[in-house]
């Protein structure tokens, strides 16, 4: 059986496509099928398609959303028509393909019209939230009955431009060139469908410092008003900082960026304490927002450096809870990220020993065994500074990688405790890989893997594990089960500050 028919409605399209195809390894599995323009003829010619296990749409398109230009790609969210709509739940998972390919390209509603769409009907449109409009998808969708499918259109003519401008004429020789990069991508795509097994490593996602943290800035912004000011991501999640500054947070690196006297958040990764008297010397009304777990290991590094030891932290350079502690005992802490760094101490004093909170505990292990090696009166580091919400996710994400053809981890490429995750699952021997959502899992990750485990790390929010799981199911049917290796009942109260 052909994988996958690709439907175009004309000659020179369908012809656009099967250049691209050419140079791919998979093209012996697609066909180009022309169905002809407008949906009758579309729908005809649907009817008469060979068995395929997926179709797809593609070709020249038109633009009823004021933000599409000329030359972007419209990847199909649903296909609407005459009241019906057609869902393409893999919609992102082909979308971060194309980008990836360098077309430029969004994702939203296509509507399949009767005729030719122009004027004042193209803005009522625009008013129904539909991106796009063509004349042949939703018949072809029609078609496909369960099968996989997606409608990939080419912006030629817009609100701006419309069709038989100067500009849409250059835009469909560039739109030719785009019809061929998305056959190669076409096919990936179909390549990668198939039915799934998902194991969900559990627990995930936020932890009760990252949910105390966001609940901060929101409550700051309902008691104050915005603009609420945060020092640095709250947490290390573009998507929660996206969400929070389209709520009216303003987050900048440094104090000097904030006005005298706003209300101000620190993050969750905690401050220094010069960090403090500089909010001081400003007048501003700051909001607490360090978790409480590396509040505590900020006091042990006060403990210890007020007792005269050496205080040496377990680490990676450059993330701001290492820099907070380290804050809290100026010429007193060193930080070491290996057990070379252990190597080059040469402390003239006792040594204490104290680790980041999100480090992956089996690493952390091996260096916190090489530093009693070389001293072997040194204290801690504490079972517990590695805090409970990195080790159940690092307990959980553990449990499910022997059994996976891949793991996905959820999360920033900034987050430390995401970043940690897909070590520890690589270190399982799995295939691994950090997505920042949905957009990032390269088709070719897919490709014969049958059993996928899903996780996130502790900044991530769970409807991006969910809008992941959501598109692998866009790809053929998912059995999803749930791998539970902890309860967490972990919650802290809030600062007085924002307190009901
Ligand atoms: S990962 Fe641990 S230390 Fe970091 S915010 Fe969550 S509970 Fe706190």
């Amino acid at each position: 059986m052909t994988g996958l028919i690709v439907c175009t409605a004309l000659g020179v399209e369908a012809r656009a496509v099967a250049r691209g195809l050419r140079r791919t390894p998979d093209h012996l599995r697609v066909r180009v099928v022309r169905v002809g323009m407008g949906p009758d003829r579309a729908a005809r010619a649907a009817a008469l398609l060979p068995p395929a296990a997926a179709l797809a749409v593609t070709g020249f398109g038109g633009a009823v959303h004021d933000g599409l230009r000329p030359g972007d790609v419209l990847v199909a969210t649903e296909v609407r028509s005459g009241g019906e709509v057609w869902p393409c739940p893999s919609a992102p998972l082909l979308a971060g393909e194309l980008a990836r390919a360098g077309l430029p390209v969004r994702t939203g509603p296509l509507f399949t019209s009767p005729r030719l769409v122009t004027g004042r009907e193209r803005r009522a449109l625009a008013r129904t939230g539909a991106y796009a409009v063509d004349m042949e998808s939703a018949p072809v969708a029609a078609a496909a009955g369960g099968r996989l499918f997606a409608a990939v259109r080419v912006i030629v003519d817009t609100p701006a431009a419309p069709l038989l401008s100067l500009a849409t004429i250059g835009g469909a020789l560039g739109a030719r060139r785009a019809l061929a990069r998305i056959g190669p991508v076409l096919a990936r795509w179909a390549a990668a469908a198939g039915p799934r097994r998902v194991l969900l490593a559990s627990p995930r996602s936020f932890c009760a410092g990252v949910e105390r943290a966001v609940e901060i800035v929101e409550r700051a912004l309902e008691r104050f008003g915005a603009p609420v000011y945060v020092r640095k991501q709250i947490v290390h999640n573009i998507h929660v900082v996206r969400d929070l500054e389209r709520r009216g947070a303003v987050f900048v690196d440094e104090l000097a960026e904030v006005p005298p006297g706003a209300v101000t958040v620190f993050s969750a990764h905690g401050v220094a304490p010069a960090v403090r008297e500089e909010a001081g010397r400003r007048g501003l009304r700051v909001v607490d927002a360090t978790c409480p777990l590396v509040a505590k290991v900020h006091a042990e590094a006060r403990r210890f450096a007020a007792r005269g030891d050496l205080v040496v932290l377990i680490g990676h350079a450059g993330h701001e809870e290492v820099e907070g502690v380290l804050g809290e005992v100026p010429g007193a802490g060193v930080l070491v990220e290996d057990e070379a760094g252990v190597a080059r101490l040469r402390p003239e004093r006792g040594v204490a020993c104290l680790t980041q909170t999100t480090l992956a505990a089996d690493e952390a292990g091996r260096v916190a065994a090489e530093i009693r090696r070389r001293f072997p009166g040194a204290e801690g580091p504490r079972g517990d500074d590695i805090c409970y919400a990195t080790t159940n996710r690092q307990r959980a994400v553990r449990a499910v990688a022997a059994e996976a053809d891949l793991v996905l981890v959820v999360g920033s490429a900034n987050s430390s405790n995401a970043l940690r995750l897909t070590e520890v699952a690589a270190r399982e021997g799995a295939s691994a890989h950090l997505v920042d959502g949905p957009g990032d899992v390269a088709l070719g990750w897919l490709r014969g893997a049958r059993t996928v485990a899903l996780t996130a790390g502790a900044s991530t929010p769970g409807s991006l594990v969910e809008a992941v799981a959501a598109a692998l199911g866009g790809l053929g049917p998912l059995e999803v089960e749930e791998r539970r290796v902890t309860e967490e009942n972990v919650a802290f109260t809030l600062p007085k500050e924002v307190r009901p």
